[in-house]
C-alpha cells in the first residue's frame, strides 16, 4: 500500500486520517490481528499495551527516507 515514500496511499496527509478507514484491511485493524493471529499468545489487554509501545516507538523515531536510507535529520544538516 506504500505510495512511493513510505506513506500508505490510503492515508489523507491534509486530514491527517485515513480515506478507507470504514473499509480498511484487516492488517490494520487491531481488533481483527488480535482474533487472528494473537488471541491464544495473550491477553487484548497485552496485545493493546504492545501495539501502544510499539506506536510510540515508531513516533519517537528519525524519518527516514526510504530512497537514500537517510535519516532526516542528516538531510536537515546537509542543507544548512
Ligand atoms: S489504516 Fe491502513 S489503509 Fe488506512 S491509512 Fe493506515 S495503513 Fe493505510
Amino acid at each position: 500500500m506504500d505510495r512511493g515514500d513510505g506513506v500508505c496511499r490510503h492515508f489523507d496527509d491534509r486530514q491527517n486520517r485515513c480515506e478507507i478507514y470504514a473499509i480498511r484491511p484487516d492488517i490494520c485493524r487491531i481488533d481483527r490481528q488480535y482474533e487472528i493471529n494473537y488471541r491464544p499468545l495473550m491477553s487484548w489487554e497485552a496485545f493493546v499495551e504492545l501495539n501502544l509501545a510499539a506506536c510510540q516507538s515508531l513516533q519517537q523515531s528519525p524519518k527516514v527516507d526510504l530512497h537514500s536510507g537517510k535519516e532526516e535529520a542528516d538531510q536537515v544538516d546537509r542543507q544548512t
